[in-house]
């Protein structure tokens, strides 16, 4: 039986631990925080086949500079005289080319829709029920310009085998006729589902235990030895442990992992918020994001999550209340009848996004180790990729026949 340690318990350490441990592997997982609040609880939920576009894509860059001189935007990267930022945003402008964006969308969309076939799976399974919905997610627009984008992208989207349908405003507001709606258009991923994530962490984290997976929270990694191209110890500040197999996958906190190795695996922390509003009507039952003001809308039960921002730069816990006014001002645009009020601070959840530079995920081994892979780098679709890539990396552990290509993936390629 090969024994195998995960270095994080958020939605891929524990999709990893997962299907590990259905293969027969004795899987330990070690998390420094309580994992009870990492980025995979308070995320959009959204499964999203959709997003075949990489953040790192033509024209984000100059967004991005017009938008750090609001101070309610969607999306900024923050001053910072960090060198990690320097060499990120380098590698990000780099990145940001028509021919990334094209090599990208293949790869991105065949690790998306297997995703969304192993949620199917897995909600199917005893012991899971996280309001898994196969409705999709409407991209609701009122600009033309913001209208023009989407159904330019909508064609690319059915060139690439999408179920996706551009909508009028009327057959929009139809398929939620109780609430109202007011946007110039839509267009409908028919393919993208939603999900109460926090729901399928705790689910996951309870069957993982009873399935004999060890957890073991509060045990921060801090030093990996490695002879002759194998780790051979793991250490946190009280054991020391030792694998035959160690996956890291740790979030927008990899770096700092990798680096323990001698690995340069360039990850940015992405700070995103959410609150949750209660909506006992369950007027909505589709997710939605709204285009001008990048804010996502996922309804979850009698309740409806909204979520939002990108700030870019070295991790910090400071909730800005700017930007969460930038997603409460933004709703009612959209939705007249939801007007929520601003919530206390204590009641807004942040989450930092692994964001590699070219805006794909890393999954594989680290070349330079026997026995070392890499799970992270998933950015904004983390919760959506969560189920691909455990499998893909178990299936590298186990020696079977990869479900699909890794190479777009590949964890060595900023080395
Ligand atoms: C506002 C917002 C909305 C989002 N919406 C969506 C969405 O709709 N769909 C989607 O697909 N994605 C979404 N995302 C992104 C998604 O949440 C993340 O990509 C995903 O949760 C990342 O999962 P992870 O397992 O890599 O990291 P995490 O969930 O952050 O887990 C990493 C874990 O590693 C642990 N760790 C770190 N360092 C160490 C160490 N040294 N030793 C031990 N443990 C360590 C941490 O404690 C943490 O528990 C959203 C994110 C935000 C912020």
């Amino acid at each position: 039986m090969q024994r195998v340690i995960i270095i994080g318990g958020g939605i891929i350490g524990l999709s990893t631990a997962y299907y590990l441990s259905k293969a027969g592997a004795e899987v330990t997982v070690l998390d420094k925080g309580m994992m009870d609040d990492n980025c995979s609880f308070g995320n959009a939920g959204m499964i999203v086949p959709s997003h075949f576009v990489p953040l790192a894509a033509p024209g984000m860059i100059e967004q991005g500079i017009r938008w750090m001189f609001d101070s309610k935007s969607p999306f900024y990267v923050r001053p910072s005289l960090s060198r990690d930022l320097f060499l990120w945003g380098y590698k990000f402008m780099k990145s940001a080319t028509k021919a990334n964006v094209t090599r990208a969308a293949e790869p991105l969309r065949d690790l998306s829709l297997l995703s969304r076939s192993l949620y199917n799976e897995l909600a199917k399974e005893n012991g899971f029920d996280f309001g898994l919905k196969n409705n999709g997610i409407l991209m609701l627009y009122k600009t033309q310009k913001a209208g023009e984008e989407e159904i330019h992208q909508d064609e690319k989207a059915k060139a690439l085998g999408l179920d996706v349908e551009v909508l009028s405003a009327g057959q929009a507001s139809a398929l939620q006729p109780q609430l109202k709606l007011d946007v110039t258009g839509a267009v409908h991923y028919r393919c993208d589902s939603h999900l109460a994530p926090h729901v399928l962490m705790q689910q996951l984290t309870a069957y993982l235990e009873a399935a004999g997976v060890k957890i073991s929270r509060g045990n921060e990694v801090i030093k990996i030895d490695h002879e002759q191209g194998k780790i051979t110890n793991i250490h946190t500040h009280t054991d020391t442990f030792q694998a035959d197999e160690v996956v890291i996958a740790g979030g927008a906190w990899s770096p700092a992992i990798t680096k323990l190795a001698g690995l340069n695996v360039p990850v940015m922390p992405g700070k995103g918020y959410s609150f949750m509003y209660n909506e006992p009507l369950e007027r909505m039952h589709i997710a939605a994001l709204l285009m001008e003001a990048r804010v996502s809308v996922t309804p979850m039960a009698n309740q409806i999550r909204f979520g939002g921002t990108m700030e870019l730069g070295p991790m910090n816990n400071k909730v800005n209340m700017n930007r969460v006014r930038g997603i409460i001002e933004a709703i009612p645009k959209y939705f007249p009848d939801l007007s929520p009020a601003m919530p206390e601070e204590g009641k807004i959840w942040h989450g930092f996004r692994p964001c590699s530079p070219d805006g794909l995920p890393y999954i594989g081994r680290a070349g330079k180790y026997k026995n070392l892979l890499v799970a992270g780098g998933h950015g904004m679709m983390g919760l959506s990729l969560g189920p691909v890539t455990g499998k893909l990396i178990t299936e590298l552990i186990t020696g079977e026949k990869l479900s699909i290509p890794i190479d777009a993936f590949s964890t060595d390629r900023y080395l």
